[in-house]
């Protein structure tokens, strides 16, 4: 049906053209000549009438062949076909044409071909020798009905070698690249963060105010319903003393009080509740192990806050399926307008992991998702591994999560010596010491990859000891361990990454979001901190990611802050050229961290990361060159069609 559409309107293209060249009028031209013999006199007059009525209606037809033929070349110059589909409201058809509908089981019903109108608008991140910066490039990319990259090559290459097709161009100026992948997500909680959203606050009373609206938006279902919001970060409160913010803020509003209200830190290592959520903890104890109930210095009593696994006190109920299912979508929703083909899943529960298999048996993942399977405390014991799970088999779970210590927003992350702007404190573990050493090689030894969150300089370095005792008789490329975060490392932590073959998950969007702080908060160490260039430079693997919810889920804005260390308006605690520049990365390294290394953090470096044929066809169109553009320019990115399997999941080609 959207193939005989398309036709109908290729052959309306093509008839004016016939028409032009059939704009043959001799028959016209003769008959009135023949009345010349019989009426001189009016023959004259009525030769000037014929001569005056045959030219106007050449002229007539000619102005007619001549504005089809111009919008011929509308149509063609300016793609108008796609706008008149879409005044017709067939752009589903127009889509299906484009790429073939995929089945259930993510089959295409027609191989296609797409290619930019330049040379080599599409980067292939195929290697090429030892140069780390080359970009090989190309102009088209053919995808077959399973999916797969089939070919790439320039336009007149692909017409030999595919004649069938009629390759597909793609807007000018745009550019491709393959699928992007956030090497570290929190995919549910960000759908759940975004329910009510405490982003950006510059004030306890523009937070008071959010939950307000946010309980008068909506009726609950019941008085003792929890109400749960995300986002506040005390760092960025106008007039605010410092230090975390106490229940009775919360309960001075009408509208909060006697409701349970629990919300999020910005990076969900600290809980602020109020005084009915306080209630209904029951009796506190007076320590939580690798966490800390934050306490009036005076009295002694709670202040509401609970750091890391001190909010395993508070009584939250379960999320049901109905949340799950509208928190993901809302996930899924948003990581495909910004281009992201698949995630890591950096903290899956079981409860989590059985969600996805279910949807995942349904085909209704359409992104592919690695996750990392989690238990608060103690050994996992949830399903079994498995791969390629589903009809779309883009689900895996082969990795194992566990988490070392706390955040340096909430000086919870565990350094060596006591934070250089607070040093009562030197942050904290959240698992046991004697765990992680228990954990690490028994899960390695089970054949799980190992993942752990590390962010102070002593978690880094203390996991780093155990990872290397526990690495001996295995080979570091076939375990692949990754540290989560890596962000505070000893010069010498960071050489031994590269040394044990350690990868280095890392969020760029965190070094720019801490710079505000991070030189007062750890002096000299900092030095050694968000060291992502230092890191490739000694031969460690990175991927990277963006903490979502904690950070954008744009990956651009990961890109962004990996390449210039700026702000999104172009500054920096040390000027325009950006927070410790040397630690920027290059257009290349960043890229390759978000493609091909971040495919080899997942054991997936042989199905995608780089667009060459064989390889599965995820990849997005840009709407500009990221490699080229502005530093700043990157921040206003598009992002034209989000491509998983060959079937388009956002957007349009
Ligand atoms: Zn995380």
């Amino acid at each position: 049906m959207s193939l005989e559409h398309d036709n109908d309107l290729s052959s309306t293209r093509q008839e004016p053209l016939h028409d032009d060249g059939g704009l043959k009028l001799a028959p016209e031209k003769s008959k009135p000549l023949e009345t010349q013999n019989y009426l001189p006199f009016r023959r004259t007059y009525r030769r000037s009438r014929a001569t005056n009525s045959s030219f106007i209606t050449r002229l007539g037809t000619f102005l007619v062949a001549l504005a089809a033929a111009f919008l011929v070349f509308l149509v063609k110059r300016y793609e108008l076909d796609e706008v008149l589909v879409r005044v017709l409201g067939a752009e589903d058809h127009l889509q299906v044409y484009r790429t073939g509908a995929p089945s259930r089981t993510g089959h295409l019903s027609r191989d296609y071909a797409i290619c930019t109108r330049t040379k080599g608008g599409i980067y292939t991140l195929e290697e090429r020798g030892n140069d780390p910066e080359w970009a090989e490039r190309t102009q088209c990319l053919v995808v077959d009905k399973h999916g797969t990259i089939a070919a790439t090559g320039s336009i007149d290459e692909i017409k030999t070698t595919h004649p069938q097709l009629r390759p597909r161009f793609l807007p000018s100026g745009s550019t491709v690249v393959p699928g992007l992948v956030d090497s570290h997500v929190h995919l549910m909680e960000y759908g759940w963060s975004r329910s009510l959203n405490l982003e950006g606050t510059k004030s306890v009373d523009e937070v008071v105010q959010r939950v307000r609206d946010y309980i008068l938006a909506r009726p609950l279902v019941h008085d003792e319903e929890w109400i749960e919001g995300v986002g506040w970060d005390q760092n960025l409160w106008e007039n605010w003393p410092g230090g975390f913010p106490t229940h009775d803020i919360l309960d001075a509003d009408p509208v909060l009080r006697g409701k349970p209200i629990i919300l999020f830190r910005i990076d969900l290592h600290a809980m602020w509740i109020n005084g009915r959520a306080l209630e209904l903890c029951g009796k506190l104890p007076d320590k939580a192990e690798g966490g800390e109930i934050i306490r009036n210095g005076a009295t002694g009593k709670p202040t509401g806050v609970f750091l890391d696994n001190a909010q395993l006190l508070v009584p939250r109920p379960q999320w049901s399926q109905a949340q799950m299912r509208e928190f993901v979508q809302k996930g899924f929703k948003d990581v495909l307008k910004y281009g992201v083909t698949a995630v890591h899943d950096a903290m899956t529960r079981d409860i989590a992991v059985k969600f996805y298999r279910m949807l995942a048996d349904q085909g209704e993942l359409p992104i592919r998702m690695h996750l990392m399977g989690y238990m608060d405390v103690g050994y996992w014991n949830g399903t079994e591994r498995f791969d390629h799970y589903g009809p779309h088999q883009r689900l895996h779970l082969r990795s194992i999560k566990m988490v070392a210590d706390g955040a340096i927003g909430s000086w919870g992350a565990a350094m060596y010596e006591p934070y250089t702007d607070n040093p009562s404190t030197s942050g904290f573990f959240v698992v046991s010491e004697q765990d992680l050493k228990d954990f690490i090689p028994r899960y390695l030894e089970e054949g799980w990859q190992v993942n752990v969150h590390c962010i102070g300089d002593r978690a880094n370095g203390e996991v780093l000891d155990i990872m290397e005792s526990a690495l001996r008789g295995h080979n570091a490329h076939k375990v692949r361990l990754r540290i989560e975060h890596a962000q505070i490392l000893r010069p010498n932590d960071i050489l031994r990454m590269a040394k044990l073959g350690i990868i280095a998950s890392v969020q760029p969007k965190q070094a720019t979001s801490d710079m505000v702080y991070a030189d007062a908060r750890l002096g000299e160490r900092v030095k050694s901190a968000y060291a992502y260039q230092t890191l490739l430079k000694t031969g460690a693997r990175i991927a990277l990611g963006s903490d979502m919810p904690v950070e954008s889920p744009n990956p651009l804005v990961t890109f962004h802050a990996a390449i210039a260390r700026v702000n999104a308006t172009g500054g920096s605690p040390h000027g325009p050229d950006g927070w410790y520049p040397d630690e920027k990365l290059t257009r290349m390294q960043a890229l390759r961290g978000m493609t091909t290394d971040a495919a080899y953090a997942s054991f997936s470096e042989n199905e995608v990361g780089e667009l060459v044929p064989g390889k599965k066809a995820d990849f997005v169109v840009l709407d500009r060159d990221i490699m080229t553009v502005d530093a700043q320019d990157i921040l206003q990115t598009n992002v034209l069609a989000t491509v998983v399997d060959g079937a388009v999941q956002y957007g349009a080609l």
